[in-house]
């Protein structure tokens, strides 16, 4: 009988992704095994034109990292979706836009200005920048069109499941894995669409061991700055830790290394706004009712917009920077 076929691509991500599979280890195999990998571009010499030539629905899983950041991202996302059976939507890139959505608090053209104009870094007199096409006597050579927004993977086409995670744990993966391969395997039914997948319902805090008690907050600190107590919740002592706005799932695997959450899995179910809901979380324990104690307290997170919505904002409610026409 043919293998099920398997797809990996990663869009705009740091390839972190890739690399949580890769430490799947000996998972990688059994795989391997079970699947036929149709398209890795990460680890093996596909072509785009390899996937064109697919049918529809050719594929029976793709796991797409990455988030869409150009029009080459846009195009694979679609063309992907249009080959698989089930698209998941795999790490907080493509679940949430991830660290490449924090480009949203800017401009396409404040981007490629600083870089091919202004930056230290760039020597550039003529201030040539890339053109999306150019014509040379062999043809015109064209590269991708930088979008202005970044988007995660279901605002430009239809997802089947999320996996989230910066990245996703490899543990989690394994699970998933043998969850897939089980379903396959032996005909059982799939989830519902859109089921969050090798994570939990709830937030990073219930399934941190920690204590939680003082329940207030005088000052933000960051995390040189003290040798926290470990038995204590981080951010009880100040430390500004996302675990109450963020998604379990992970073991709680920083917060447990005395490292605070970076909310990374998202936020938790039911919660719309990642940010949002951490600026909740704050109001409820800062230790002050005078406007200009508060402003002095809250004036100790640094960049808190970045912060909150580190991971997750072009899947907020914000989504991006207004910008005037
Ligand atoms: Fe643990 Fe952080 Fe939640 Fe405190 S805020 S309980 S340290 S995850």
């Amino acid at each position: 009988m043919a293998k099920p076929k398997l797809a990996l691509y990663w869009a705009s991500s740091c390839g972190g992704c890739e690399i949580a599979v890769l430490d799947t280890e000996l998972k990688v195999l059994e795989i391997a095994d079970f699947f036929d990998i149709v398209f890795w571009p990460c680890a093996t010499d596909f072509k785009y034109d390899d996937v064109r030539a697919m049918k529809d629905g050719e594929i029976t899983l793709t796991l797409f990292n990455g988030a869409i950041r150009n029009s080459e991202n846009y195009e694979l996302a679609k063309l992907l979706r249009q080959k698989s059976v089930v698209l998941c939507a795999f790490g907080s890139c493509a679940a949430d836009g991830c660290i490449p959505g924090l480009a949203n608090f800017t401009t396409a053209e404040e981007i490629l200005r600083y870089v091919y104009e202004d930056s230290p870094s760039t020597v550039n007199p003529e201030k040539i920048r890339p053109q999306t096409e150019y014509a040379v006597p062999e043809g015109v050579l064209s590269i991708p069109h930088f979008w202005n927004t970044v988007r995660n993977l279901s605002q430009v086409v239809d997802v089947d499941y999320i996996m989230p995670g910066c990245p996703p744990q490899p543990d989690q993966i394994k699970l998933v894995v043998d969850a897939v391969i089980d379903i396959l395997k032996n005909g059982k039914p799939l989830p519902p669409k859109g089921t969050v997948l090798g994570a939990d319902e709830r937030a990073c805090c219930d399934e941190c061991p920690r204590k939680k008690d003082v329940k207030t907050i005088k000052k933000f600190v960051r995390p040189h700055e003290i040798i926290p107590d470990p038995e204590i919740c981080l951010l009880e002592q100040g430390i500004l830790c996302m675990g109450p706005a963020t998604r379990g799932g992970c073991g709680a695997k920083c917060v447990n290394a005395g490292v605070p959450c970076r909310g990374c899995y998202g936020p938790p179910a039911n919660v719309r706004d990642q940010g949002a809901k951490m600026a909740s979380a704050i109001a409820g324990v800062l230790d002050a009712d005078d406007p200009s104690e508060i402003d002095a307290i809250i004036a100790g997170i640094p960049d808190m917009m970045g912060t909150f919505y580190r991971f997750s904002l072009p899947h907020s409610t914000l989504r991006r920077k207004q910008v005037r026409a």
